[in-house]
C-alpha cells in the first residue's frame, strides 16, 4: 500500500507560501484546546467556540454571550479568524440555487454552489484555488493551479451554506445541508490531507464537527490512482465519483491529461477497488460532448469496461450535459445521441442517470464565475 501511495506527486503545491489563518476547523478537539493554551487562553473555551461554529452556526462574536466579554475577541481571533469574504452571490431557480464567489485571505478566488431540492440541500465546494489537471473542456482547468485550500477554507464553504439555510435565507423555510460534493474548483485528491480533514470535520458529531453522514459526501476525482487506493483505506464511507469522460486511452489522454500517467484500466480498477473495499457504489462521471465522446460504440465500450470488473452493482454512470466554456470548441450532445448512449449502457446492465443542470444561467458549473473576474 504505502509503496503505491508514496509516489512523488507532481501536482503538489509549491513550498514556502504564506498559509491561510489557522481556524478551529483545521484542528481536532484536542488540538483546539492546545491551541488556546498556547495563546495563554483557557483550553475549555475551545468546546464553546466549536459549539458556536458547528452547532449554532453563529459567526457574530456579539452572540457568543457565554464567553467572557473581556476575553471574547482574543478567543475569536485565536480559533475563529475570518477565512474568506463573499464577493458576489448569484441566484437561479427562484433562489434555490445560489452560487458564491469567495475571496480568500491572499486574494485567491474560489466558488461554492448551494442547490436546494425538496428533499435535500447539496453544497458543491472547491478544494483548490484553480486546478492543475488541465482538462481542456473545464473552465477551471484553463487557469492552472494557484494553491491548495486549507481544511478550514473547505469547511467554511459548507458552514456558510448551512448558515444561510438555518437562517431561512433560501426559499423553502429553514433547513440543513444534507449533501456535500467536491465538484467545485480543484482536484480534491491532489489536496488529499486537507480534504480528508474537511471530510472528518463534516462528519464528526456536533459540536466537534457538522454531524453529517459520510454517505452524503461525494469526492470527485480525475483518477489519481494512488490516492483512490488510499481513500479506500480511510474507513470513511464517502461516495467516490470518477470523472472518466472516455472509455479508451486515446481519447481520455486528451480530455483528462492525467490519463497519460494512469490509464483507463488502472483508473477503473482503482474505482472498482473502492467499491469492493467500502461497499459503496462508485459513480462514473461522463460529460457528454457532441461528436467527441458520445458515439454509440463508445457507450458499448464503456459498458464493457465497467461490466468486465463485476456485475454486482458496484457502479453507475452519471452523464453530464457539457456546459460549454467560453471559446471552447466543444458543445453538448444531441439529445437523441444522449438517449441512445443511456440505452446502450442500460442494455449492458449499467444503471445510468443524466445529471440535471441546475444554475446553468449563473455558470453553476466549473469555475466560470471565478474565471470571469
Ligand atoms: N477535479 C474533480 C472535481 C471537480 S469537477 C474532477 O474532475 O472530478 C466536477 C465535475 O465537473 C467533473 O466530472 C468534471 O469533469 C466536470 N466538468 C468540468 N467542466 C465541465 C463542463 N464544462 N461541463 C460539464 N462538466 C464539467
Amino acid at each position: 500500500m504505502s509503496e503505491r501511495t508514496n509516489l512523488p506527486l507532481v501536482f503538489d503545491e509549491p513550498r514556502g507560501r504564506k498559509k491561510p489563518p489557522q481556524h478551529l476547523a483545521d484542528l481536532d478537539p484536542a488540538e483546539r484546546k492546545a491551541r488556546l493554551e498556547e495563546l495563554g487562553l483557557p483550553g475549555f473555551r475551545a468546546k464553546q467556540l466549536s459549539t458556536h461554529y458547528f452547532g449554532r452556526l453563529v459567526d457574530d462574536p456579539a452572540e457568543m454571550t457565554d464567553l467572557p466579554a473581556g476575553q471574547r475577541d482574543e478567543l475569536v481571533a485565536g480559533l475563529l479568524p475570518e477565512l474568506m469574504t463573499p464577493l458576489r452571490t448569484l441566484e437561479a431557480d427562484r433562489g434555490t440555487t445560489r452560487k458564491t464567489l469567495w475571496k480568500l485571505f491572499d486574494g485567491a478566488l474560489v466558488e461554492s454552489v448551494l442547490m436546494r431540492y425538496p428533499d435535500r440541500a447539496t453544497m458543491c465546494v472547491s478544494s483548490q484555488a484553480g486546478c492543475g489537471m488541465a482538462c481542456p473542456f473545464c473552465a477551471t482547468g484553463q487557469g492552472g493551479l494557484q494553491r491548495n485550500m486549507s481544511t478550514a477554507e473547505i469547511v467554511e464553504q459548507v458552514v456558510a451554506g448551512a448558515r444561510s439555510l438555518a437562517r431561512g435565507e433560501v426559499p423553502g423555510g429553514p433547513g440543513r445541508v444534507s449533501n456535500v460534493v467536491f465538484m467545485g474548483m480543484g482536484e480534491p485528491l491532489a489536496n488529499y490531507k486537507a480534504v480528508i480533514g474537511a471530510v472528518r470535520r463534516l462528519t464528526d458529531p456536533t459540536p466537534d464537527g457538522l454531524g453529517m453522514s459520510a454517505r452524503g459526501v461525494t469526492v470527485s476525482t480525475v483518477g489519481l490512482v494512488p490516492r483512490m487506493l488510499q481513500l479506500a483505506e480511510e474507513g470513511i464511507p464517502v461516495t467516490l465519483a470518477l470523472s472518466l469522460h472516455a472509455p479508451d486511452d486515446e481519447l481520455r489522454n486528451e480530455l483528462v491529461p492525467i490519463n497519460t500517467r494512469f490509464s483507463v484500466a488502472e483508473t477503473v480498477d482503482a474505482a472498482w477497488n473502492y467499491a469492493k473495499v467500502t461497499k459503496r457504489r462508485v459513480s462514473i462521471e461522463y460529460a457528454m460532448m457532441r461528436g467527441i465522446n458520445d458515439h454509440a460504440w463508445r457507450a458499448d465500450l464503456l459498458g464493457d469496461v465497467l461490466r468486465e470488473r463485476g456485475d454486482w452493482g458496484w457502479v453507475h454512470v452519471n452523464l453530464i450535459p457539457l456546459n460549454p466554456t467560453p471559446g471552447s470548441k466543444w458543445t453538448a450532445s444531441d439529445p437523441a445521441d444522449e438517449r441512445e448512449f443511456v440505452r446502450r449502457l442500460e442494455a449492458k446492465g449499467i444503471p445510468t442517470t443524466v445529471r440535471d443542470t441546475r444554475g446553468r444561467e449563473i455558470d453553476g458549473a466549473c469555475g466560470q464565475l471565478a474565471a470571469s473576474e
